[in-house]
């Protein structure tokens, strides 16, 4: 029996003692190493959610109060913040830094805060702001600018038509704006037809000869006819995609037969084959192509103001809200439109 027990004495024992210390000393080691790297990476990921999360309402309130940023720092955050679009997290920064009331910076505050509501879309809280920093500051062109801007969004043209007073008053140039805020009153007002408004706003294009891409546009979709009888020629490249989009009967070819570039619009759509060549590398291609193959013009509208591009037609632009600065430019595309025609004449 004693011979399956080791001596305490025996070599053996110590060699064993040995092993098992070996072996405790390194499992303790690959544990603590483990460990380690699980709470370097768990510390790591602690560390870099707060930069992905943004901070909450209360704790944006809480480092503000304590002034650990100086207000010119929390104004920079704000403004990258709307460069990512993230509106409502400016708005929060711009509200509590009011509530600090750093009477310097309160209206300069208070205007950047009516902004980011007109870019978010929150006209309502946006007018409040502008006629709130106006009520104490009334020769504020920046707040008036804008609340012309809120009211003409609002479709409110008679308070914007107001706002010109002021703005006139402090020398601005108001001139388009009241032309322009007339249009738009004028082509929203429920008590005229679409003839009266057709006729009323000729009857103010006649007088000022501007907004001719707003006035034709309209002439064009309601009254054809009339569009053709006051079209001015010398226009026609300012209005192309109008021209391009007018329905075949709708076409008054004495006017079109008069005009060189008229004539090559039509013959490279194919109404009639009065063009065999074009200067406009588009027009000349389609001529050329006579209809074989699926193509046709596409648009888009560049603002000679700010130099954005748009995919839709406009006369005040949203980027930097200039009027009337709309340049169409086209170029040669797939046509779609008689894909699906094709497509669906293929099931007769
Ligand atoms: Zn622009």
């Amino acid at each position: 029996m004693n011979t399956f027990f080791i001596e305490f004495r025996d070599p053996l024992f110590s060699i064993i003692v040995f092993f098992a210390l070996v072996f405790v000393i390194t499992f303790f080691s690959y544990w603590w190493g483990r460990y380690r790297r699980n709470e370097d990476s768990r510390h790591l990921d602690r560390f870099l959610r707060q930069f992905r999360s943004l901070p909450s309402k209360n704790e944006l309130k809480i480092l503000i109060t304590k002034g650990d940023l100086s207000e010119k720092s929390w104004l920079l955050l704000a403004q990258s913040y709307i460069k990512n679009g993230d509106y409502e997290k400016s708005i929060e920064i711009y509200t509590e830094l009011l509530t600090i009331r750093d009477k310097s910076n309160y209206r300069d505050t208070m205007f950047l805060l009516g902004r980011t509501y007109f870019k978010a879309g929150f006209l309502e809280r946006a007018k409040q702001i502008f006629l709130e920093i106006l009520k104490t500051n009334p020769r504020t062109p920046q707040a008036l600018h804008y609340l012309l801007l809120v009211y003409e969004y609002l479709r409110d043209y008679k308070s914007a038509l107001e706002v010109l007073e002021p703005l006139d008053e402090l020398d601005k140039d108001i001139k388009k704006d009241a032309i322009y805020l007339e249009s738009l009153a004028l082509l929203h007002d429920t008590s005229f037809s679409k003839d009266e408004k057709a006729y009323q706003l000729l009857k103010l294009y006649n007088k000022t000869h501007q907004f001719t891409y707003l006035v034709f546009e309209y002439l064009f979709r309601v009254n054809p006819k009339l569009a053709w009888e006051n079209f001015d020629s010398s226009k026609s490249d300012l209005l192309t995609d109008i021209l391009w989009q007018v329905d075949k009967k709708d076409l008054d070819l004495d006017i079109i037969l008069q005009n060189g570039y008229l004539r090559e619009l039509y013959s490279a759509r194919g109404d009639i084959s009065e063009a065999n060549e074009s200067s406009v590398f588009e027009f000349d291609v389609l001529i050329n192509l006579k209809s074989k193959v699926n193509v046709t013009l596409s648009f888009e509208y560049m603002c000679d103001g700010c130099k954005q591009m748009f995919p839709f037609a406009f006369t005040r632009c949203s980027n930097c809200h200039s009027i009337d600065t709309t340049r169409v430019e086209f170029s040669l595309s797939k046509d779609y439109h008689r894909d699906f025609s094709e497509e669906n004449n293929s099931f007769q």
